[in-house]
C-alpha cells in the first residue's frame, strides 16, 4: 500500500534505524541524512518517512508531505549556511534513480555547473 515501509527498501532501513546513517534533522514526517558518497561539501539526502518510489510518485499521492521534504531541504541548506545550493529528485534510472524510495539530494558549499551530466 502506497507509504508504508517496504521491506527491501535501504532508506526505509535507514527510518527504522536498521541500517545506520548520519542523521542532520528528523521530524515526524521526514528524516534528512548525509550522503554516503557526497558529491559536494554538502551532500545531504531528505526523505519523507513514508515510503513513496520517487518524487513524481510523492506529490501526486501525498502533497503535503512532499511540502514538508521541501522545506527540510531549505532547513538543511539553512544549517550548513548555503547561499547557494541545488536541490534534485532523480526520477526513474534514465535520470539516475538508483534508490527507489523519494528523496531529495541537497548539494551545495562548491561552485555548480548548469546544465548537468
Ligand atoms: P539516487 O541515485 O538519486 O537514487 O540517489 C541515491 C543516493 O543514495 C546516492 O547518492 C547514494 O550515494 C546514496 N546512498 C546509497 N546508500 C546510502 C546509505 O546507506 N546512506 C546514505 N546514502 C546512501
Amino acid at each position: 500500500m502506497a507509504g508504508e515501509p517496504q521491506d527491501d527498501c535501504l532508506f526505509c532501513k535507514i527510518v527504522a534505524g536498521h541500517v545506520p546513517a548520519t542523521i542532520v534533522r528528523e521530524t515526524d514526517t521526514t528524516v534528512a541524512f548525509r550522503d554516503i558518497n557526497p558529491q559536494a561539501p554538502t551532500h545531504v539526502l531528505v526523505i519523507p518517512k513514508a515510503h513513496y518510489t520517487d518524487a513524481a510518485t510523492l506529490a501526486a499521492a501525498a502533497p503535503d508531505l512532499a511540502a514538508d521534504v521541501l522545506r527540510e531541504t531549505q532547513a538543511v541548506a539553512d544549517e550548513d549556511k548555503l547561499e547557494s545550493y541545488r536541490i534534485v529528485f532523480n526520477t526513474g534510472t534514465g535520470a539516475g534513480q538508483t534508490v527507489f524510495h523519494a528523496h531529495a539530494h541537497v548539494v551545495g558549499g562548491r561552485g555548480l555547473q548548469w546544465p548537468p551530466g
